[in-house]
């Protein structure tokens, strides 16, 4: 009973510390992370300068690549095309 427990407390210490850890050793963002943003729509990471953004309420923010700017654009053009 008491080396179960003893194991689980060992275990647990052993979690807290890999976890306390990985706090620690989490670097800061490179400057390449800096520099580029996530697409939210297909995810890729491109220079921010490139990309359009978009706040939606208060906190969330949108960005968008140049192609999926573009494939939106081209599916507006379509979508006009076969309604009129
Ligand atoms: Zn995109």
């Amino acid at each position: 009973m008491f080396t179960s427990l003893a194991f689980a407390f060992v275990i647990l210490l052993l979690v807290a510390v890999y976890y306390g850890y990985g706090i620690v050793i989490r670097k800061p963002p490179s400057a390449e992370e800096l520099n580029t943003e996530t697409c939210s729509l297909c995810s890729r990471r491109v220079e921010k300068r490139l990309m359009l953004e978009r706040q939606v309420g208060d906190s969330r923010l949108f960005y968008f690549c140049p192609e999926c700017i573009r494939d939106l654009y081209s599916e507006l053009q379509q979508s006009a095309m076969t309604s009129s």
